[in-house]
């Protein structure tokens, strides 16, 4: 089968984004709707009775076929129970639920009635998932029982916004409070017109994760579908019909582009796994479902490669046609393990919550070079820069290593911040969008990731806010301050590990230890919580109060400590 692009450098010249928008269907009159793209255009062609979800339930492999037209059916479903239960288009609908087929309805049926989706992350505690409610206000909470009552049941009472908490698994009873979504979506009517949307209209809202303060809700729009259906294409390589699987879980932006979108827009079938990683069933899935695409993410590749090269060899993975990564760096090693015992190269790639979609890629027909993130998607234009103190300065020479920025107008660009417009507008420089990433390009154009040029942490290809952790420790009576940083580990690239001083009359012992431990797992969750806490007398602190996160870093490391000159205590 021959690569949807074959030649890069001749591709990139004839792009523009108003040829790719001649992809997607459209509703007429420059009006669309993702979920239109993702399942209602194909229900007049071959792809309605093609296989759109192969569910794997947790405790099974074998898979449960729903169709195209089975899942726009239950889309509609969903579309008509916010519809009779009031919900208006603009407002905003939050899932949070592991891999069940009914969420996918509900993602796609909350964008056929115009609201927006967002999603949250099952492995998320009570207190991330209570401050994404609490800055969103959603009308609309999509959940299972058993998430219900161990996250939320607790809080969401006091939350003047939530109208609706929805039960999407099978239940006996709804617990007070709630409402039995399966069963609401089992007497709705399976038609419905999906609404069509003004390209600007906001579709979904991810929420990613700052040095400092709150979680930012990053705003995308309906137009975004067209970088989903594009880079899927043209980046994934899809083809109607192809097997493909994203291990990414649809509570994060990678799992909603592309395991659920840019997937569904190909006409692809993609395989959902309820369960969570487990080499043996992941390559077994490989092997009998015949996956060709797969798009996974380098800790899950590094635990793979640890697991040694008898298990993939014992397995007829010959289906496989492209193999792809993201979310953290991806080592030179693990592409070079990918082609000697897989056979095919892992193709990095690089976006972010903001960009919506991938913007940096390697692709089937272009030389990998492991270890690089590859060559901006066509229609994007990346750049490396230093910031001055007008602005920015593009940097020309190769190899000089600056911040990576993009030239602002891809579809699926962030379009605000919620509630932070001062924040949104400090992410730009003139036309570039200024990403937070450190990198370098090289001569051939192959851009390379140096770092994070902030304090957040990427732990298992989860970004994580060092404010949050912080918070939580802080409510502990005992401590008096806490610095969390992220160190490095060999296969979730980051752990979190926080500082803590105590307050005077706390002894710093184990008991202690485990205490904050506990109570860190509880609120945030284990996806979150430090998996090491260290005492100490005091934290290194800026003469305005600011814990100095880069300097317990660098400490532990035993890095350079850099400038410490507004270090407290320094006098010059
Ligand atoms: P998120 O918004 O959670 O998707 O995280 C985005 C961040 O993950 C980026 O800003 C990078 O720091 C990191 N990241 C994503 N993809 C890659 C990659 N291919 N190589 C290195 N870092 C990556």
């Amino acid at each position: 089968m021959s690569a949807n692009l074959p030649d890069y450098e001749q591709f990139c010249s004839n792009f523009s984004w108003d040829q790719a928008r001649q992809e997607i269907a459209g509703m007429g009159n420059g009006r669309l709707n993702i979920a239109f793209e993702a399942l209602d255009r194909h229900m007049d062609t071959e792809t309605a009775e093609r296989t759109a979800i192969r569910f794997l339930a947790r405790d099974s492999e074998t898979p449960v076929d729903i169709s195209y037209r089975a899942l726009n059916e239950r889309a509609n479903r969903f579309a008509n129970v916010l519809l009779d239960l009031g919900v208006k288009p603009g407002e905003r609908v939050y899932g949070l639920a592991h891999r069940i087929p009914d969420l996918y309805a509900a993602v796609l049926g909350t964008l056929k009635h115009g609201c927006v989706f967002t999603p949250l992350f099952s492995a998320f505690g009570p207190e991330p998932i209570r401050q994404r409610v609490e800055i969103g206000e959603p009308a609309v909470l999509v959940t299972s029982k058993r998430l219900y009552q161990k996250k939320v049941a607790d809080w969401v009472a006091e939350t003047s916004s939530v109208r609706h908490v929805l039960l999407i698994d099978q239940l006996d009873e709804a617990p007070a409070g709630t409402l039995d979504a399966t069963a609401l979506m089992d007497a709705a009517s399976g038609d419905y017109a999906t609404r069509d949307m003004a390209p600007e209209d906001p579709a979904l809202l991810h929420f990613t994760s700052g040095t400092t303060g709150k979680p930012k809700g990053a705003l995308h729009v309906h137009d975004a579908v067209i970088t989903h259906h594009m880079t899927g294409r043209y980046v994934l390589d899809m083809h109607p019909g192809d097997i493909y699987w994203c291990t990414a879980d649809p509570g994060w932006v990678t799992g909603t582009s592309y395991g659920i979108i840019a997937p569904l827009t190909n006409g692809v079938t993609m395989v959902v796994d309820e369960a969570e990683f487990d080499a043996e069933r992941w390559y077994r899935i490989l092997q009998n479902q015949k996956v060709a695409l797969w798009y996974t993410a380098p800790t899950a590749i590094r635990m793979l490669i640890k697991l040694g090269e008898e298990l993939p060899r014992a397995h007829d993975l010959s289906s496989l046609r492209f193999m792809a990564s993201v979310g953290e760096p991806l080592n030179p090693e693990a592409v070079i393990w990918g082609q000697k015992v897989l056979g095919l190269p892992f193709h990095d790639n690089w976006w972010q919550t903001e960009t919506g979609g991938i913007m940096i890629s390697n692709y089937a027909a272009l030389e990998v070079r492991p270890g690089s993130m590859g060559k901006p998607v066509p229609g994007v234009e990346a750049a490396v820069a230093r910031r001055t103190e007008d602005g920015i300065e593009l940097i020309d020479e190769p190899n000089e290593t600056g911040e990576l920025v993009l030239k602002k107008g891809w579809p699926s660009m962030f379009r605000g911040y919620l509630h932070q417009e001062e924040k949104y507008r400090n992410s730009f420089s003139g036309d570039w969008y200024l990403t937070g990433d450190l990198a370098r390009r090289d001569a051939d154009g192959y851009f390379w990731f140096i770092g994070r040029d902030d304090d957040v942490i990427k732990s298992s290809g989860h970004l994580i806010g060092p404010f949050e952790v912080e918070s939580v420790l802080l409510e502990h009576p005992a401590v008096a301050e806490a610095g969390v940083i992220g160190v490095p580990d060999e296969v979730a690239g980051e752990t979190v590990k926080a500082f803590v001083s105590l307050k005077p009359g706390y002894p710093p012992d184990e008991a202690l230890r485990k205490e904050l431990m506990g109570q860190a797992r509880k609120r945030l969750g284990p996806a979150v919580a430090p998996r090491h806490i260290e005492f100490r007398e005091d934290l290194p602190r800026t003469r305005s109060g600011k814990i100095m996160r880069r300097l317990l870093r660098a400490r532990e490391l035993g890095l350079p400590e850099g400038d410490t000159s507004t270090l407290e205590g320094n006098r010059e």
